[in-house]
């Protein structure tokens, strides 16, 4: 094999051997996929509609819109709220780097907030410093999956009159004081790329319970289209095709099976990992789910050396995420984020996906063991020491 057939960026030529992402494909998937494809129908056809409505109902909110991507998703929101040029919408910077470069894509500006040390998902407080008479939104990112605080969220920002939208890609299924993710904003954006909980391959869903807004994601979605080639806005092609729309509801079906098992899975890993000096496992909030589509550990030193001992060990660790705002993309940004650039340094995401074993996690356990034996604690500094479990 040449080096133009390496095709997956992902893969550091390692042996490894408990991968962070393992997808749940079956029968069903095949068998929808195949029957999609002896339609005839590749695009814009039933599966898409049938996708929307299920993975709407799942979430309980009025209106779904499959779209190609989650990126696309997050510009199609900010657009259809007529967010541009001049306009700021707070993000954090402890995310995937497209919850900020969609908003740029869009003409805006994202102002970077800090997160909450022990959750690691937007801290209200901080959103409020840094509203401005520009401010016409807030994305909330679940990080992980574990909703954000939205009723707190949403405070802020009907105090400032600005929109608040949740980044829900990696929160399927997740609830929030009884409510599922999805419905807690003026919109949400879900993604189905192969580390998120289910998959599409590539794809994305928009949800919000506004039907307005929903039909301008649609018509974004097609070329603002209202009609055959009438074209009354400046659309995009941003369509799901049938044949992922099809896998994508075969995996709406399996999302409460993946839930239950890693819910199962956080209490045998916890106890693994429980006694291991200087690492403390994900925290929890008593008033909301937490769907592990991430399952980050806090260390009270710098990562790096625990990273390669994993990776020695054949397990496939990681950084979620290197902040946006430490980006060379965003060194025009000059900000203070410390506890972002404080959890940059000291979190570590272990495999955790949901065909985990008893043996994988009793093996992360053992490598974290011999691993945090090998080097000294950061005892002293502004945030060492590990967080507390609630
Ligand atoms: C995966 C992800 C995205 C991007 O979704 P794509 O479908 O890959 O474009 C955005 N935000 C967060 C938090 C994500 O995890």
């Amino acid at each position: 094999m040449n080096a133009e057939e390496v095709t997956d960026p992902e893969d550091d030529g390692r042996d490894l051997r408990i991968r962070l992402a393992s997808p749940v494909m079956g029968d069903e998937e095949v068998e929808a996929v195949r029957a999609v494809l002896l339609s005839g129908q590749l695009t814009n056809g039933p599966a898409v509609v049938a996708f929307e409505a299920a993975f709407a109902e799942r979430h309980q909110v009025g209106h779904a819109v499959a779209l190609a991507n989650g990126t696309v998703g997050l510009a199609a929101i900010y657009l259809a709220l007529g967010i541009g040029p001049g306009d700021e919408v707070i993000t954090p910077s402890f995310t995937f780097i497209s919850t900020a470069t969609s908003i740029r894509h869009v003409g805006g500006r994202p102002i970077f907030a800090d997160v909450d040390a022990t959750t690691f998902n937007l801290d209200p407080v901080d959103v409020a410093r840094r509203l401005t008479p520009r401010t016409r939104a807030i994305v909330a990112v679940h990080y992980g999956g574990q909703p954000a605080d939205m009723d707190d969220l949403r405070a802020v920002a009907d105090d400032a009159g600005v929109a608040l939208l949740e980044d829900a890609a990696q929160a399927h299924g997740a609830t929030y004081r009884g409510r599922p993710v999805g419905g807690l904003g003026r919109a949400a954006m879900f993604s189905f790329t192969p580390t998120k909980n289910i998959t599409t391959g590539e794809g994305a869903v928009v949800t919000t319970d506004d039907g307005d807004l929903a039909r301008r994601v649609r018509l974004l979605r097609n070329h603002g289209q209202t009609s055959r080639y009438r074209h009354d806005h400046l659309g995009y092609n941003w369509r799901l095709s049938d044949v992922q729309a099809a896998i994508g509801r075969c995996q709406l079906d399996r999302l409460d099976g993946i839930l239950a098992r890693k819910e199962a899975n956080d209490t045998t890993f916890r106890r693994l990992l429980d006694g291991i000096a200087g690492v403390s496992p994900p925290v929890r909030r008593p008033d909301r789910s937490h769907p592990f589509m991430l399952y980050s550990l806090l260390l009270d030193r710098d990562r790096d050396a625990v990273l390669q001992a994993l990776l020695a060990e054949g397990i496939e660790a990681r950084l979620y995420f290197p902040p946006a705002h430490r980006q060379p993309v965003f060194a025009d940004v000059t900000t203070l984020l410390p506890v972002t650039d404080d959890l940059a340094a000291r979190l570590v995401s272990v495999p955790f996906h949901s065909r985990i074993t008893v043996d994988d996690m009793a093996d992360i356990a053992d490598a974290l063991t011999s691993a945090v034996r090998g080097g000294d604690s950061r005892q002293g500094s502004a945030q060492g020491g590990p967080v507390a479990l609630e």
